[in-house]
């Protein structure tokens, strides 16, 4: 396979100019479009002329021009044939996942999952639309192979799991999915520009727009890319599950995110140098922290393997502190004290963000659940930013360890 940059897909999708040839598209904040010809309207509605057939827009809940170019350009960076974006990352997931499944189907999903995607799997779906989830280590090839039945449609893995940071071999899930007639569906939101999932086999990639893509953590979005059909057929009027259940994204936030993507990639290349270079201060310092640039990771070679050149390997980190409570002091030092990052969930701001991922982010899980996931409640996430200099954020960092005395 040829060397994919999403950069330069990017840089090479279609380019929007303003309606009156400014350089930024326009918004459109329109609700409803018109037709020329009374005719086109019926042919619209069967699902002939919509516009990702080429034809004409229809109504707001359906697609959006702005909102499209934002999809289209996510798939680029995705290498995907096309995509659509939603008003948040769940609506993306719960969407995704529906439109693959009928009632009485099944899904193998990774054990540590997103908090959020694991509710939907475990509690939700089953009681609702009667759409069972498996739970399995994803590195364990052969656990999520017993896992299938003849009712599995999706296989449903995060390309770094929250917050373990293990890495799926997406074109080992994606053969195994292939083999049992199953869709791969992967959630990306930790890794864009690093990891392209669809390049790699996967079927369909979600994304919560909200964290990295956006970046400035002032909007929530999510996003769905994949073969051309399968985006058409989210928004199809009788069983589209984007059409029928309406997440809309606004257009005024397709435009906010659209501007910030042409410089993620310089800023997961950033997030991905620091937290790295921390995540090595710290293991020299003797302190249990994973990342997966680290040699001693046990996916280090095979993200390195899937990883596109020039993003580095990720930016979030973690740190074993023992206890949650001295995960809790560490962090309120950090943030009173030093004054580096906040203690808030979500990810891929400019700032760093820490939480105590089994008390937060991990805490639909129950204590078996989180035991069996590895994450021990001593656990502190970090999504590493790139405000201030890297010196002055490690000082900060090694007197709050010091401080709560994680290291002499
Ligand atoms: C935040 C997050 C989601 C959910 O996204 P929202 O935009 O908050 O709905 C899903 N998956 C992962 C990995 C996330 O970090």
């Amino acid at each position: 396979m040829s060397a994919f940059d999403p950069a330069e897909a990017l840089a090479a999708s279609r380019h929007e100019f303003g309606e009156h040839g400014g350089v930024n598209m326009s918004i459109e904040a329109s609700t409803t479009f018109t037709v020329m010809r009374a005719r086109t309207m019926p042919a619209i509605f069967q699902g002939a002329k919509g516009p990702a057939r080429g034809g004409c827009y229809l109504y707001g809940r359906h697609f959006n021009p702005t909102v499209y170019v934002l999809g289209k350009e996510i798939a680029a960076i995705e290498g995907a044939g096309d995509g659509y974006c939603t008003a948040s990352g769940m609506a993306a997931i719960s969407a995704a996942v529906l439109q693959c499944c009928e009632h009485g189907d099944h899904v193998v999903a990774g054990n540590a999952l997103y908090g959020g995607t694991f509710a939907l799997l475990r509690d939700f779906l089953p009681v609702k639309c009667g759409v069972a989830s498996t739970f399995v280590p994803v590195w364990d090839l052969e656990t999520v192979q017993r896992a299938f039945t003849p009712r599995t449609r999706v296989l449903f893995v995060e390309t770094m799991s929250n917050p373990t940071l293990r890495v799926a071999d997406i074109p080992r899930l994606a053969d195994l999915a292939k083999r049992h007639g199953a869709r791969l569906i992967v959630d990306n939101t930790f890794a864009p520009m690093i990891v392209s999932p669809v390049r790699l086999g996967a079927d369909v990639v979600v994304h919560s727009l909200t964290k990295f893509a956006n970046g400035a953590s002032d909007i929530i979005g999510g996003a769905i890319v994949g073969a051309t059909d399968f985006i058409a057929s989210l928004m199809d009027l009788h069983t589209g599950s984007l059409m029928l259940l309406g997440p809309t994204m606004d257009p005024h936030a397709a435009f906010g995110i659209s501007l910030r993507l042409p410089h993620l990639g310089l800023r997961m290349a950033e997030h991905s140098r620091r937290a790295l270079e921390l995540a090595r201060r710290l293991a020299g310092l003797g302190v249990g922290v994973t990342h997966p640039g680290l040699p001693d990771h046990p996916d280090h070679e095979l993200l390195r393997g899937m990883a596109n050149p020039g993003y580095g390997l990720g930016g979030l980190l973690t740190l074993d502190l023992g206890t949650q409570a001295r995960a809790e002091r560490f962090m309120e030092n950090l943030q009173n004290e030093q004054r580096f990052g906040f203690m808030a969930v979500s990810l891929g701001y400019f700032d760093t963000l820490m939480s105590c991922s089994a008390a937060s982010t991990s805490s639909e899980m129950g204590e078996d659940d989180l035991r069996r996931a590895g994450i021990s409640p001593g656990l502190v996430r970090m999504s590493v930013g790139y405000t201030g200099s890297l010196e002055q954020r490690w000082a900060q960092l090694e007197r709050a360890l010091r401080a709560v005395g994680a290291v002499r």
